[in-house]
């Protein structure tokens, strides 16, 4: 045929295939997308998405397509997508991990149940037709060096197009990709491909390395007679230069400051997010060691006073522990059937309610409380607080933040804080209604930061090395009661809340503060200590 003797180049063929791909692979993606942002009003919005598929889409066959790969990967590709395009516009049916985990399961009698004239039409059309395509033309073959020129070139230009594209519109990207997260699994074939590496790499994770069981040498030695009992307040995305006990001009603690409050006013994160910050503030591994295949595979600081004989509880309003409670009791607030306080949504004062129950059931042991709140979880934050904690406005009241201006954001994130200050207050009065038989103290520390606009980024999950320092200076404070202040020195703690420091002191700080002795503690990570 004369059609196929004409020569194309490896990029060209790249692009072709790419623009194919997007084009004919995501019209669900667009339709469902279309439903949250309406055309006349998006479709600058719309067109960037576009773009930001097919440069995502063509950056990544650059990297992987060479002379003796570029032909079967791109047949594979279009074979794969005219499946997946049919299943996903008839059945609706997405391609993450637990589909891909069904589809290895399912024997092949199921998959005849699928063949229709339908399928056969899109499978013809948008795999094999194409595929013969790239099957049957000619490529050309430059000079290596001419070759990878090339490809440099349009590489680059597809990262400046991508990087512009979501910069102009980062608004835009980032209430999308939060609030819609499940619009990205219609994105074919990445998510299907980014499914199956994820299964992949699930199964071989399953099956490596067992368990490490570290610090079984954990023992109580307690420097005074009375019960421990230590609350460990887990913040959410709270900032630290949001708290006006930190010099914050709105006053959102009003109940803190009340109270002698030690601030950390130089803390900073190990991660940008949640599944990773958390999960490390446990760890005995420090930031610059930590991964979750190490990090969750072995004992945390809760294993060790655990073992070493405190109760240990954790109380969940967030997502989930990260694993880091896998091995401790824990109870989950985030449904009204145990949390009192859900209007609708469930609040963090709500672990207070019944916690004085489970310290004195615990016959007098320490005890050791995790509660892992809401806090200030983005970017529906007006949906974090009770209608009363509406004291700063106007506020943003859209999951959508590209429909609010920069001061509405603030004024709804600052009432979140207005109400994490007070749940701290409660409990701080609890510990102090347990003063009489307890050495109490709460320990809070956020997880992470949260950008709130500044240089047009919003929410969290920066790569740390390029994150903002809003994503990673957190807040942090310590409380003692009138006893534990006589155990502990105050004036170190102070000393050091003056200091730069990490999340990598957490394991040896609560440590120290359960007076929990092992060859795994170090002294100069403990912050409650000279
Ligand atoms: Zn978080």
């Amino acid at each position: 045929m004369q059609f196929f003797s004409k020569k194309i180049s490896q990029v060209n063929l790249i692009l072709f295939v790419g623009a194919f791909l997007t084009i004919t692979g995501n019209f669900t993606f667009f339709e469902k997308t279309l439903q949250v942002y309406p055309f006349s009003e998006n479709w600058l919005f719309l067109a960037s998405l576009f773009l930001f598929l097919f440069t995502f889409h063509a950056a990544i066959l650059l990297i992987v397509c060479y002379r003796w790969t570029i032909k079967p990967i791109l047949i594979f590709l279009l074979l794969v997508s005219s499946v997946l395009t049919y299943s996903t516009n008839n059945y609706g049916i997405v391609f993450d991990h637990n589909m891909i985990t069904n589809t290895f399961e399912t024997d092949t009698s199921e998959f005849s149940d699928l063949i229709s004239i339908q399928s056969i039409l899109y499978f013809s059309l948008l795999g094999l037709l194409p595929s013969y395509f790239v099957w049957k033309v000619k490529i050309i073959n430059f000079s290596l060096k001419r070759q990878l020129w090339q490809r440099l070139k349009v590489f680059l230009t597809l990262i400046v197009v991508f990087i512009v594209v979501v910069l102009s519109f980062s608004k835009y990207y980032t209430s999308f990709a939060r609030e819609n997260r499940d619009l990205r699994l219609y994105i074919t074939p990445t998510y299907f491909l980014y499914s199956s590496v994820k299964y992949i790499d699930s199964q071989i994770e399953t099956s490596a390395k067992p368990f490490k069981v570290i610090g079984l040498d954990a023992t109580i030695n307690k420097r005074s007679d009375n019960r421990r009992l230590v609350i460990f307040v887990i913040g959410e995305a709270a900032r630290r230069d949001h708290m006006s006990i930190n010099g914050y001009d709105l006053k959102t603690n009003p109940n803190l400051e009340k109270e002698d409050i030690i601030s950390f006013k130089e803390m900073t994160s190990c991660g940008t997010d949640t599944a990773l910050s958390v999960p490390c503030m446990f760890s005995l591994l420090g930031r610059d060691s930590y991964s979750h295949s190490k990090g969750k595979n072995m004992s945390n600081v809760l294993d060790l006073v655990s073992h070493a004989g405190a109760s240990v509880l954790w109380l969940e309003n967030n997502s989930s522990s990260k694993s880091v409670a896998d091995r401790v009791e824990f109870r989950d607030y985030r449904t009204s059937i145990i949390n009192p306080i859900c209007n609708p949504e469930c609040r963090d004062e709500g672990m207070l309610i019944n916690l004085q129950n489970y310290i004195d059931q615990q016959n007098g042991k320490d005890v050791l409380i995790v509660l892992h709140t809401m806090g200030s979880h983005g970017p529906a934050y007006y949906k974090r607080y009770p209608e009363n904690f509406e004291v700063f406005k106007p506020i943003c009241k859209t999951n959508q933040l590209n429909e609010c201006t920069d001061t509405e954001i603030r004024n709804a994130y600052d009432n979140t804080i207005l109400y994490t200050d007070y749940v701290l207050s409660q409990v701080i009065e609890l510990l102090k209604r347990n003063s009489q038989v307890s050495d109490a103290a709460m320990f809070y520390v956020s997880d992470h930061g949260e950008s709130l606009g500044e240089g047009g980024l919003y929410l969290h999950g920066m790569p740390y090395f390029m994150a903002p320092d809003e994503q990673i200076d957190v807040a942090a404070f310590m409380w003692l009661d009138d006893s534990m202040s006589r155990v502990f020195d105050k004036n170190i703690i102070k000393e050091n809340a003056k200091l730069p420091q990490t999340q990598d002191s957490l394991f040896h700080t609560l440590l120290g503060l359960m007076d929990v002795e092992t060859e795994l503690y170090e002294k100069d990570l403990d912050l409650t200590v000279k």
